[in-house]
């Protein structure tokens, strides 16, 4: 970084705090801006300060919306009764893809991990309290990651509402379709064969 003129460093450092960029490709996107025209430089910084200004949680969901309430958890045709919990927004949009899903979500914004300060406290779960207690949920689906944070998580969320006569279930975790075994690593092929269900 020595060589670099001050704007530069202060760019790199800037773009390196993103998560999976490390120092290397941060040089290069800043390399990149500084050869890109004004204008389209100015369209990333627009888009930045724009989606923080306009964007703030769900008030029922959490997830990133402009309204107040997100389009999801405002469309009739959606099943109240049920809600998706997920550890992040990305994945909401990932299920939102499969199309399988007609129901609403829930979205932690993280997962358990006590090694690195995230605890019960730092997740979106008294809002899920909160819209459990108001009623009329049948069914909670554990959707955090098939991980020790997401299968932590989801403990920590059937503790919390084992009382409440509502049904839990996890995603089950195994090969992903098109997968090969042999491709696929031991923790998730030894989750894949626990779980493993009559046909
Ligand atoms: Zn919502």
């Amino acid at each position: 970084m020595k060589s670099y003129a001050q704007p530069i460093k202060r760019l790199i450092s800037e773009l390196a705090k993103l998560p999976g960029i490390g120092e290397k490709t941060a040089a290069r996107l800043a390399n990149y801006i500084l050869r890109a025209t004004p204008g389209d430089v100015e369209k990333l910084a627009e888009s930045l300060v724009e989606v923080k200004r306009k964007i703030h949680l769900c008030r029922i969901c959490q997830n990133p919306t402009e309204e107040d309430i997100c389009p999801i958890c405002s469309d009739p045709g959606r099943d109240r009764h049920v809600i998706c919990v997920v550890e992040e927004p990305d994945a909401l949009a990932a299920i939102e893809e499969s199309g399988v899903f007609h129901g609403t979500y829930h979205v932690l914004h993280g997962a358990l991990a006590p090694l690195d300060g995230i605890g019960p406290d730092n997740l979106k779960l008294s809002e899920l309290q909160k819209r459990v207690s108001e009623g009329r949920i049948s069914e909670l689906i554990l959707a955090t990651n098939p991980n020790v944070q997401g299968d932590a998580t989801a403990l920590l969320i059937t503790r919390m509402f084992k009382d409440s006569g509502i049904s839990m279930t996890r995603i089950a975790t195994g090969v992903p379709m098109g997968g090969d075994l042999k491709y696929i690593d031991k923790m998730t092929l030894s989750k894949s064969l626990e779980f493993r269900r009559g046909m």
